[in-house]
């Protein structure tokens, strides 16, 4: 395949990943629904619908280490190596539903 054809496409998967869930950090694009949602049924895009409907957090006391947990552990059936777990893990404490803490 061309080179610059296989460069783009990497882009673009780039830009579609740089929008994530700032509260699990899944790319948006993998969401079915594209997003959270308010009380009035507008969309939220700062979160994935698993995590943010209604205009609330659907497990409001999950904490930041549940939540690196939770990761780890989809990651690991995913079969993904460790330096993956372990930087996906740091990559939450970055997301704006973590930083304040
Ligand atoms: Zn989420």
């Amino acid at each position: 395949m061309c080179e610059m054809k296989v460069i783009k496409k990497i882009k673009r998967q780039m830009e579609l990943e740089r929008q994530r869930c700032q509260s699990c950090g899944m790319p948006l694009c993998y969401d079915p629904k594209g997003g959270g949602s308010e009380k009035d049924g507008r969309r939220n895009p700062d979160y994935c619908s698993f995590c943010y409907e209604d205009g609330a957090f659907k497990d409001p006391e999950l904490t930041l280490g549940q939540m690196q947990q939770r990761a780890r552990e989809l990651l690991r059936k995913r079969n993904q190596p460790w330096y993956i777990r372990a930087y996906m893990a740091h990559r939450i404490t970055t997301l704006k539903r973590w930083r304040s803490n």
